[in-house]
């Protein structure tokens, strides 16, 4: 069941990639796993899923601790508080979901007592009024013009949670809008000194609803749970 839904969606990942001109390879899945359970994490990553999403730190923690000895990746996608950036920075690879300088800041303090390079995504409230999570799009040129100043947090790319529709093609329009502020902003670093050399490579966006329009648009992290693992209790 486990393994037959996670090819499911990695064909539906590879067909929309592959019918839009992508190269397989440019969308990977984050097998997104709040409230699933280390045996069926396990299942996952032995039906072949390498890179997983996690909202809640404490949540996390058991779970990679219980899984360190896979080689797989932990990415954090919930909203962190600036007391638990220190945890997030010792377990995840990327935290998706950076929304003020001052989380930022935390990150970068941390990151460097533990000698690391925190790779980050900036998540954008692309929707504006209808929902808060997120920097606001306007502000988001300025928050990255500091970032780049930070030596622990590499900037990697953006992230976006829109509001829900049942129908992706509502959705659709904020995954646009958030690929369009991304190439905006690149194209503006490029000529600026001391952001000349940021790479904003990643689009986080797409959940089991509305993953196959995030990809049309641009997406190069898809974050997907219900559709692989079934309905959340
Ligand atoms: C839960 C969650 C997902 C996965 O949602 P599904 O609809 O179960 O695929 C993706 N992103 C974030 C930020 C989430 O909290």
């Amino acid at each position: 069941m486990l393994k037959a839904n996670l090819e499911k969606v990695l064909n539906r990942i590879r067909t929309v990639a592959d019918n839009c001109g992508r190269k397989p390879g440019s969308v990977r899945l984050v097998t997104v796993t709040k409230t699933v359970p280390v045996e069926k994490i396990i299942g996952a990553i032995e039906a072949g899923a390498d890179m997983f999403g996690e909202n809640y730190v404490q949540e996390a923690r058991e779970k990679i601790m219980d899984l360190s000895a896979y080689p797989v990746s932990w990415h954090f996608i919930g909203h962190l508080q600036r007391n638990k950036a220190k945890y997030a920075v010792d377990l995840f690879d990327l935290i998706h979901s950076v929304d003020s300088i001052k989380l930022a800041r935390e990150i970068d303090k941390q990151a460097g007592k533990l000698g690391k390079v925190q790779e980050i995504l900036i998540q954008v409230n692309v929707s504006e009024e209808i929902q808060k999570s997120g920097v606001e799009p306007e502000k988001t040129p300025d928050m990255i013009k500091v970032v780049a100043g930070f030596e622990n947090v590499l900037l990697r790319g953006l992230m976006t949670m829109p509001p829900f529709f049942n129908d992706p093609e509502k959705v659709r329009p904020f995954f646009r809008k958030l690929r369009n502020l991304r190439d905006q902003i690149q194209k503006d670093l490029l000529v600026q000194k001391g952001t000349e050399h940021l790479q904003l490579s990643e689009l986080s966006m797409g959940m089991t609803g509305d993953f196959e329009a995030a990809i049309e648009e641009g997406a190069t992290l898809v974050r997907i749970g219900t559709a692989i693992f079934g309905e959340r209790s």
